[in-house]
């Protein structure tokens, strides 16, 4: 294995441990320039095929790491067609790890149920935890969530919720998880050194 894949994978594999140690139950990832790299107004009319080269390596190896650790995966986002999304997420993921992860969009009956009116992904997670509470009994609690987003809107109010939160750059990488895994541990030893 070269150095550079290895330090790639260290990187993701410490940030996993880290929300772990956190006690993140559910990993909510954005679309649109998070898991891909571009933004696509909310419909893809392509093949899925071409979509595959854009997706961000390093998102969806953390999304893996995640399922390979039994985290509670989905993604959360204003794109409106999420047969897409499940499409392109069968090409990316074994199709067992695929079927696992929960994909709440913007579709025509989520968006009249909420008035076209949305703060930051919060009604995404909402349905989401009513899917994972529906299907497996799991409660989780605000401070078990964690939204991966390249819009910072999204994010602060995801920590307004109580949840935390990473907010994606351009150029985000496997370093960056890094650092947000070290800043993560700091905040919590601070945290026991004020107890
Ligand atoms: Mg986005």
């Amino acid at each position: 294995m070269s150095r550079r894949r290895n330090d790639r994978e260290v990187g993701v594999a410490l940030l996993v441990t880290t929300l772990q140690k956190r006690g993140i139950q559910l990993v909510a990832v954005d679309f649109d320039q998070t898991l891909i790299t571009f933004h696509s107004g909310g419909v893809w009319k392509d093949s899925v095929d071409k979509l595959v080269s854009k997706v961000r390596p390093c998102i969806r190896d953390l999304m893996q790491t995640c399922l390979d650790r039994h985290l509670n995966v989905c993604i959360v986002t204003y794109f409106m067609q999420p047969w897409v999304i499940k499409e392109l997420l069968q090409k990316l993921f074994r199709r067992s790890d695929a079927d696992r992860i929960l994909v709440q969009a913007n579709t025509a009956s989520f968006r009249e149920k909420h008035n076209h009116e949305f703060l930051g992904k919060e009604a995404h997670i909402a349905a989401i935890l009513t899917e994972l509470y529906n299907k497996c009994h799991l409660k989780i609690r605000p401070d078990e969530i964690i939204l991966f987003d390249d819009d910072r809107d999204n994010t602060d109010i995801a920590m307004k919720f109580g949840h935390k939160a990473f907010l994606v750059q351009e150029d985000v990488n496997e370093r960056d998880f890094e650092e947000f895994a070290k800043d993560l541990d700091a905040a919590e030893t601070r945290k026991s050194w004020i107890k």
